[in-house]
């Protein structure tokens, strides 16, 4: 599945120090490369998992207009800012995964968490997607599932329901800084139970 070791030359060390010199805005620091390594051979196929995750929360929000009150609103209008604009923007893109400002550690994993709570992947699920997409993008040619060249509905299919499998894709290569962080390596084992507490206070007070 990866490239032979003897082709790649990126060490941990090297990530860290690219990423710290915000290297990530043009070019991949964590992809390692092999003499066959590859953006454009590979497979979409329907991943199950992923599918009925999305499906299920797509159908769940067909019907929220039939459950809508001021309050759910507001709570959906709350937490969607909190959860996209702290969470995912500026804590797994910015700063978790480009290194573009600085801040201390408690903020990172707090807004790292919130990132979480967005229910598309944990930290390192959420490097890997974004980091593979960029590397692909700058390359002459990619993969379309990667350039998001298809039509609006083969792209949404695979994009919400697929995953593809590059035949000879790049080695990641994630900072020891962030694959070892222990609360890190926590949420993204479980990041789909990160919603879970959340969704039993709200439901609670709902009905209490
Ligand atoms: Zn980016």
């Amino acid at each position: 599945m990866f490239p032979t070791t003897a082709a790649v030359r990126l060490t941990p060390e090297a990530v860290e120090a690219a990423l710290s010199a915000s290297a990530s805005m043009q070019r991949s620091p964590r992809m390692a490369e092999g003499a066959t390594t590859d953006a454009v051979a590979g497979q979409v196929a329907w991943a199950p998992a992923k599918s009925l995750w999305v499906g299920g929360m797509s159908a769940a929000a067909l019907a929220a207009p039939f459950a809508a009150t001021p309050g759910a609103l507001a709570l959906f209008v709350v937490t969607t800012a909190v959860t996209v604009c702290l969470g995912h923007s500026l804590g797994m893109h910015r700063r978790l995964i480009h290194r573009s400002y600085d801040c201390p550690l408690w903020i990172e994993r707090l807004f790292v968490y919130l990132g979480t709570l967005v229910g598309m992947a944990g930290p390192f699920g959420m490097i890997r997607q974004h980091d593979l997409r960029d590397w692909a993008q700058r390359k002459p040619e990619c993969h379309p599932y990667l350039a998001h060249r298809s039509s609006l509905v083969r792209d949404g299919w695979w994009q919400l329901h697929c995953e593809l499998a590059l035949t000879h894709p790049p080695l990641l290569i994630v900072e020891p800084r962030v694959a070892r962080d222990p609360f890190y390596r926590f949420i993204d084992r479980h990041w789909q139970l990160q919603q879970l507490p959340w969704a039993l206070v709200f439901v609670a007070r709902r009905s209490g």
